[in-house]
């Protein structure tokens, strides 16, 4: 009687199946669009950490091999890493994504398209050339694909870094977010999930400000000049606070990954004491700039009404070193 066995393996392979779809329709995810390697460090690192500790899948899509942005780190400018810039700069997404618990990085496949301005501009690979449904329709794919919940990306004004490729991760993330639920959209990108929240990161003038005092506080020469002041200000207000206490060391531990694009002695970066530096503001900040359902702002957690969801576990993890400073208010100045 051999028939038995192989009906069961049948029916277990059939069930696992759909097992595996059930998972990943209820199963929190969080889905980043970035523009280089070394955004997805500078930009909600701490946040990614966090939810992962709560069992959030995360996946990080990165719209190009950052080819064309210069070395920044004088130890690392040596024609041995000119020559294989890209393959140096995916080795150290690899290693800067493992450390910020990424569960899956998906390049989209262009070419880093230059600072405004520059030779690069004009390369027909590169990301701000891509013809828009196609760079549009690769990110449904991936939507459609993984199933996130919430969508993060750049916000509309970047007057403050009108780079190209950051510029056309925010033109892009809008219409793949409709897109991406709509059956009759770019039908052979995978049967249509809707996502539910679209965020855009921001640096409130809060941060910013707390920051600068710091600097001068401890009589240091701040990096942030007026031109930051005036980012602040125009930037949308943050409507979504994340308490990162206890993980804002992951960007800078994410950072110094990208050896050949940060300098381990930027002030910019670095020029706080470590244990000052993660403490003086653990906070990501967020605009929720779309959400289908009821969103009750402000609000401390991506993920909050999102539906067919049980909530993710509250977490408070244990802080590094000093208590936590009180939460800033979510409106305000922002
Ligand atoms: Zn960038």
């Amino acid at each position: 009687m051999d028939a038995g066995p192989h009906r069961g393996r049948g029916r277990v392979g059939t069930g696992g199946a759909w097992l595996i779809v059930f998972l990943m329709s209820v199963r929190p995810c969080i889905l980043t669009v970035h523009a280089h390697p070394d955004d997805e460090a500078s930009k909600g690192a701490a946040t990614i950490a966090r939810y992962r500790t709560q069992g959030v899948h995360s996946v990080l899509v990165c719209c190009t091999g950052g080819e064309a942005g210069d070395i920044l780190n004088p130890a690392m400018d040596r024609p041995d890493v000119r020559e294989r810039l890209h393959e140096v700069r995916m080795a150290e997404l690899a290693r800067a994504t493992s450390i910020i618990g990424y569960s899956e990085v998906v390049m989209l496949g262009y070419r880093d398209s230059g600072m405004p301005d520059t030779p690069e501009n004009a390369d027909p690979r590169s990301f701000a050339r891509a013809p828009f449904d196609e760079a549009v329709e690769r990110l449904v794919a991936v939507i459609r694909r993984v199933r996130p919940q919430v969508v993060v990306t750049y916000p509309s004004n970047q007057e403050g870094y009108p780079h190209p490729d950051h510029l056309q991760v925010h033109a892009i993330t809008l219409p793949a977010f409709d897109a991406a639920g709509d059956p009759d959209a770019y039908p052979d990108a995978g049967p249509a999930w809707q996502p539910q929240k679209l965020y855009y990161t921001t640096w409130s003038r809060k941060r910013i400000l707390a920051m600068h005092e710091k600097y001068l506080e401890l009589g240091l020469e701040s990096p942030f000049d007026e031109k930051w002041f005036e980012r602040g200000v125009n930037t949308e207000p943050a409507t979504t606070v994340i308490d990162v206490t206890g993980f804002a060391g992951v960007r800078d531990l994410a950072l110094l990954a990208h050896e050949t694009q940060i300098d381990p002695t930027s002030k910019f970066w670095f020029g706080l004491p470590p244990e000052v530096a993660q403490t003086i503001y653990p906070f990501d900040e967020y605009v929720l700039a779309r959400s289908l359902v009821p969103a009750d702002t402000p609000e401390d957690d991506l993920f909050a009404g999102v539906a067919a969801l049980s909530a993710p576990r509250p977490l408070r993890p244990s802080p590094v070193g000093a208590s936590a400073p009180a939460a800033p208010a979510a409106s305000g100045t922002g």
